[in-house]
């Protein structure tokens, strides 16, 4: 049959990489906005909570104060926050003796201008939050501190940060799997679809063959019999048009298919020249001048036939979409580790718009002046699969009106 493991390969599984490469990247964003959100919010609401608790201390030991003027910390449930007071700042310190750890002193002068002052304070690994509050009591003001280590906050939101990223790896790894599965699972009416229509272009041109040699000879056998009989003729040019076009569907059907033989080496330089050669009398018919420079030797791996099927894809085209007193000059050369070989031309040209749809299948530039010209359109797409299975590129540079450079690029042998 003409469904192969091959086809499988080159068309589904990129395309079944590509929707699981989209799942999981749809995932990942909706992981990372979520992620973000949900440690953004829990930190907040830690830090919150650390903020309110040194108020509430400090309201509290601000109350001492006012009503007594005096602070007295053993009354004071402070939990884990460490309280430091000090009165009349600007009248020379005073230093209260209660021990007087972790004070904070911008963070007193800065409240002792406006009131309050609200702070994080330390490098990472020691962070503190830290409140001053100037309070005036009967006895004068005081500046009442009090500060709490960060740190058992940030472990956790650390903690956190690790957990959100291993779970959304873990569930990335999951999405991954159960995307692949999923592509695969609704690829595969496609490529029943596929392999169906593959099938069926494979046995149509196979079966379209025989009739059409039955009538090429008939048309042949009447031609003869009567030379000047212009149906004959007529018949003759449309098969041979209309064989042409099947060999083409042939050769696209199979060539999903066939892998490319590149045990084999080619020398692209030699096979330039005789290409160019078998062109020379059709050419020369036409009015155009076709000249060709290779290099002394310009080995590829390939398939010598298949590449030479490229050139006269190429030549042919040259030849067809140029006015008379045209010229088409072909290169073959080196590039690096490449091999060039580029038709120019000096024909019709290719409008911008449209460059990059003529190596599509059954794609021909403007209808009306293609129609004279005979082509199905499938020129240009055999060539580049042609050339894709030799793991080269086939591209166009076109300016309208000007002409057309078309380059085979294709690795050399090393
Ligand atoms: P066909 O020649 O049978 O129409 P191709 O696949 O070979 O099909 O080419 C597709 C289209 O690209 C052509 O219809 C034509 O419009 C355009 N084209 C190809 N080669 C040339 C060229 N050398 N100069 C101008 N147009 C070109």
């Amino acid at each position: 049959m003409h469904s192969a493991a091959g086809i499988e390969d080159r068309l589904f599984t990129p395309a079944r990489i590509r929707l699981t490469v989209w799942y999981v990247s749809v995932l990942a964003a909706v992981l990372i906005v979520l992620g973000t959100a949900l440690y953004l919010v829990v930190r907040n609401q830690l830090l919150n909570s650390v903020d309110n608790g040194l108020k509430v201390v400090a309201a509290r030991a601000s109350a001492q104060w006012v009503d007594s003027g005096t602070i007295r910390l053993d009354e004071l449930s402070t939990g884990p926050y460490v309280v430091n007071y000090t009165s009349a700042l600007q009248g020379g310190v005073t230093r209260e003796p209660n021990g007087m750890i972790h004070v904070d002193w911008d963070s007193m002068l800065a409240a002792d201008q406006s009131g309050h002052d609200l702070r994080t304070s330390g490098a990472s690994g020691d962070r503190r939050r830290v409140y001053s509050v100037l309070v005036n009591g009967v006895t004068g003001s005081a500046l009442i501190q009090v500060s709490r280590s960060l740190e058992p906050e940030h472990e956790a939101l650390s903690k956190l940060l690790v957990g959100l990223f291993v779970g959304g790896l873990l569930g990335l790894v999951g999405a991954a799997l159960g995307g692949w599965f999923l592509a695969g699972k609704s690829l595969r009416p496609v490529r029943v679809a596929f392999d169906r229509q593959h099938a069926f272009v494979a046995d149509a041109s196979h079966e379209l063959r025989t009739p059409l040699a039955v009538i090429r000879a008939n048309a042949e056998f009447i031609s003869t019999e009567q030379p000047e009989n212009p149906e004959a003729k007529e018949i003759l040019g449309e098969t041979d048009r209309l064989s042409g076009l099947v060999d083409a569907l042939l050769a696209v059907a199979r060539g999903d298919e066939a892998t490319p033989a590149l045990a084999l080496v080619v020398d692209v330089a030699e096979l330039t020249e005789g290409a160019v050669a078998s062109f020379q009398p059709l050419a020369a018919e036409k009015g155009l001048e076709l000249t060709v420079a290779t290099a002394e030797k310009l080995e590829v791996p390939g398939d010598a036939d298949q590449l030479r099927q490229v050139l006269v894809i190429l030549l042919d085209n040259a030849v067809r979409y140029s006015a008379e007193g045209g010229r088409i000059h072909v290169q073959a050369r080196a590039n690096g580790s490449s091999a060039l070989v580029t038709v120019h031309d000096t024909g019709i040209g290719i409008p911008a718009d449209q460059l990059e749809r003529i190596f599509e299948r059954f794609y021909r530039g403007d209808e009306a002046r293609n129609r004279q010209s005979g082509g199905a359109g499938l020129g240009l797409a055999i060539a580049q699969e042609l050339v894709n299975r030799h793991h080269g590129k086939l591209t166009a540079e076109s300016t309208e009106g000007a002409g057309s450079t078309f380059t085979v690029q294709l690795p050399r042998s090393t």
